[in-house]
């Protein structure tokens, strides 16, 4: 991805780092060749030289661009769990995840981690974007998802011969769990999503508090992952399956929904950042019916949001680290709605906006380990930058709407937001 040539001065506005320090009013941030020279008071701001571009924050907001951590662009807001896998051929649905990559970028997201993708579309898409030939967040790819036979992701019946190919790699054993990492890894993919639990979406036989892969599957996963330097997360409610991915040395949790004593205790000793993604379980609870979702999914997407809440809680008042990521590509949380994620913990969960802006931004750079390149506003790193209008330490909800954005920028380059597209005023 090209970074700016040049120098570009942000001046009039509040900045907040991202790292979690109070807004500092009156700031300007100073960008030389697509990286942060400084980012301070600007009555302290360095000369810049004569021909720097510059971009007035209008008294708004200066802040790190967002990062989305469960991210699965080729998910096109279906409202059936099958649509995931191959309702349309790959070639559509890689347009559509182009065009998802496009959307989050316009919503403010510079970086996203995929939580998985239909075939290896996020591997491409990833690279796609790297080389600028289409706009989008700075990817982790994941490819194909990991699941036992028979767990949560594995719900074509055998009659129909058609598997599941397209969105995950099914296994039986520890052989075959290292034969599935083998072949990501020829895929090149940076994370191994699996799913070690069941969901509140599949309540006859693999719901949230059902295990959907063994301990020693996961440890061959982690094990032959490691040995190639791949990440592994998985999708993670029940508690003994939080505990086994704990044991078998994950990288991440997603979701890490029913935590127990222990399970925080293994969590926060090995620092391992949780990706929550629990607006969707309220989505699901408020808009499941329009789309026919059973009073009892209904029921077990409650119990999920309530210790999901509490897990978060719990994880934050101890130190740990938790990431910003939706699951979004549903009809009742789709693309779009990204920052819904970011309201929902201050409103329903009871984070301090400032506390949320962190997770979604440097601890979200983390995960993605990349924390050193980007996700704070501080001095050598890649000018990845929101400049919105208002107050977001006040009024998190300012970043729900595109319309708010001044400018979103990659590498000192803005992509998106109103400065990209000057209208007439
Ligand atoms: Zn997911």
């Amino acid at each position: 991805m090209k970074s700016a040539v040049g120098a570009t001065i942000i001046r009039n506005g509040q900045l907040i780092d991202g790292a979690g320090a109070a807004p500092l009013p009156h700031a300007a941030l100073v960008i030389v060749d697509g990286r942060i020279v400084y980012a301070g008071a600007e009555a302290a701001a360095p000369e810049t030289p004569r021909e720097a571009k510059i971009l007035d924050a209008r008294g708004g907001t200066i802040m790190p661009g967002l990062v989305e951590a469960h991210f699965h662009p080729t998910y096109f807001n279906v409202a059936a769990l099958e649509d995931l896998d191959i309702k349309y051929p790959v070639e559509y649905v890689t347009l559509l995840a182009a065009a998802n990559a496009r959307l989050a970028l316009e919503c403010g997201y510079t970086a996203a981690r995929s939580g998985g993708s239909l075939f290896n579309i996020d591997v491409w898409l990833k690279k796609a974007i790297e080389n600028d030939l289409t706009p989008g967040p700075r990817l982790a790819a994941s490819g194909r998802e990991i699941c036992g036979v028979g767990g949560l992701m594995d719900w074509n019946p055998d009659f129909r011969r058609i598997g599941m190919e397209g969105l995950v790699l099914l296994i039986n054993g520890p052989d075959e769990a290292r034969a599935a990492v083998r072949k990501l890894v020829k895929d090149g993919v940076e994370w191994v999503k699996t799913y070690p639990t069941g969901d509140a979406a599949a309540p006859d036989v693999n719901d949230h508090h059902t295990l959907c892969m063994t301990f020693e599957e996961m440890h061959a996963v982690v094990a032959t992952a490691h040995n190639h330097g791949l990440k592994v997360t998985g999708h993670c409610r029940a508690t003994e399956g939080i505990k086994n991915a704990l044991r078998a040395g994950y990288d991440a949790l997603e979701h890490g929904t029913f935590m127990d004593d222990e399970a925080l205790e293994m969590l926060l000793a090995r620092d391992v950042p949780v990706v929550p993604a629990l607006y969707f379980e309220l989505a699901s609870i408020q808009h499941g019916p329009e789309f026919g979702m059973p009073q009892r999914v209904i029921d077990g997407h409650q119990e999920t949001l309530d210790g999901g809440a509490e897990s978060a809680r719990r994880i934050l008042q101890a130190g740990g680290r938790l990431g910003m990521g939706g699951d979004y590509g549903f009809a009742w949380n789709p693309h779009g709605d990204y920052a819904k994620e970011l309201s929902f913990f201050v409103n329903y969960v009871g984070f301090s906006p400032l506390d949320v802006i962190r997770c979604a931004t440097k601890t979200g750079a983390e995960i993605m380990g990349r924390g050193h390149e980007f996700g704070t506003l501080e001095a050598g790193k890649l000018a990845d930058v929101l400049v919105v209008e208002g107050d977001v330490a006040s009024d998190i909800s300012r970043l729900e709407n595109r319309q708010n954005f001044l400018a979103v920028m990659q590498g000192g380059v803005i992509k998106a937001g109103r400065a990209a597209h000057p209208s007439p005023e």
